[in-house]
């Protein structure tokens, strides 16, 4: 006769298996052995729970760290403060909504990497960086709006330099290139990443030292079917915009290519690649494309989640690259940012950000949210030493950006 394990353990409460348990039948107060039929515990197929329902409290008992100050002062070098379009932009925030949080959370200076071009470029300057002088940088864009005009690779290059007396520190280049711009725009082909027409915009960023804050390619996941063997399924559910699987999208691995054949034609560019250059999945690849081009940086935003869930790999990887690892966290203001937890600019954040830094804490959420936005994982603190974490809170940064303290 074979039984299953609930059958044995029914068993055990009704007192039927004596002869597995002969010392406890002896040390059992005399009386009637009870016949008690197991009650009939709720199935997975007799209780379907919805994905979306589903929120498991950990019971783990390990030790909690709540950090409310980083250990030295920060520069988030990855932050969002306004949209553009064009050469309007919209702001999501003002500098009196976000000072206090920095302020507690000690960051010291926020580059708000959307600062837009033109008119919008200088009303983002004069909103921020006036109203507290220090606290916040601003980074241009392209005027992506103009690539069909004639003359237009040689007016973006002029543009870095007009931008540059205008106060920008550096560029921003978003996924837009290589996964939403096309060659009319919004129609016709995709525009690649190494089209030759940037050229002359890349190297003029390399002549007037601005860095190029660069973000290419997304999550792996984000290029496989939304499927039940998808591990962003919640998030790709929430956001099905940001699935780039099928349609004429490039692979993820082609994207990363042709930006790869970019920077190897602009030694003197210095690339800041952020979202741990767009492949924290895969530290080995970053490692390799770390070694290989000495002109980038990595940045963090948005990937805590992905480095947290291989602490050992990640701390490693930041102890090897301790010189070119900045932080960031990608923050968007509220109402937006509450779209996506894993960036949306509140104390919490920045508590998350600290405590993976800084404790060895094991299995806690990277995101301030009921759900793990991004995956359903928790993370691991890495513990780094105070000399790494200075760096990268601010050291490398502040080189980056030329700042003098
Ligand atoms: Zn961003």
């Amino acid at each position: 006769m074979s039984i299953n394990r609930r059958e044995w353990l029914a068993r055990l409460a009704a007192g039927g298996a004596g002869l597995l348990l002969p010392a406890r039948r002896t040390a059992a107060a005399p009386g009637p052995v009870p016949q008690a039929a197991p009650a009939p515990s709720p199935t997975p197929e007799a209780c379907p729970l919805a994905l979306k329902d589903f929120q498991p409290r950990s019971m783990l008992h390990v030790a909690e760290h709540k950090v409310e100050r980083a250990r030295f002062p920060v520069i988030d070098i990855h932050t969002h403060l306004g949209w553009s379009k064009g050469e309007e932009i919209s702001f999501l925030t003002t500098p009196d909504q976000i000072l206090p949080v920095m302020d507690r959370k000690n960051v010291r200076t926020m580059v708000n990497l959307t600062g837009g071009s033109g008119a919008g470029l200088a009303q983002s300057i004069r909103t921020f960086e006036s109203a507290a002088p220090g606290r916040f940088l601003t980074f241009t864009e392209p005027s992506w709006h103009r690539i069909a005009q004639p003359g237009y690779s040689q007016w973006q290059a002029d543009e870095m330099e007009r931008a540059k007396k205008a106060g920008a520190k550096g560029l921003k280049i978003l996924k837009t290139l290589g996964l939403f711009l096309r060659e009319g725009g919004t129609t016709g082909p995709l525009v690649k990443i190494d089209d030759p027409r940037f050229d002359p915009m890349w190297d003029a960023c390399g002549r007037l030292g601005l860095p190029v804050a660069i973000h290419v390619s997304d999550p792996e996941a984000f290029f496989t079917p939304i499927d039940r063997f998808n591990e962003r399924y919640d998030e790709l559910g929430n956001h099905p915009d940001w699935s780039f699987h099928g349609r004429d999208f490039p692979s993820n691995a082609e994207l990363l290519a042709a930006r790869n054949r970019m920077f190897a034609r602009h030694p003197n560019t210095r690339f800041i690649v952020l979202h741990v250059g767009n492949n924290a999945e895969n530290l080995g690849f970053v490692s390799e494309n770390l070694d290989r081009f000495p002109h980038h940086v990595v940045e963090l935003g948005a990937r805590i989640g992905e480095l947290g869930r291989q602490p050992r790999t990640a701390r490693r990887f930041i102890e090897k690259y301790q010189d070119r690892v900045l932080f960031g966290t990608d923050a968007v203001p509220p109402p937006d940012g509450e779209n996506y937890p894993q960036q949306v600019f509140k104390d919490e954040l920045y508590e998350i950000y600290y405590r993976f830094l800084e404790t060895e804490d094991e299995y806690f959420d990277y995101a301030p949210a009921v759900v793990p936005p991004q995956g359903r994982w928790r993370i691991y603190g890495l513990g780094l030493p105070e000399p790494i974490l200075k760096k990268v809170y601010h050291d490398n940064a502040a080189r980056i950006l030329g700042l003098t303290s």
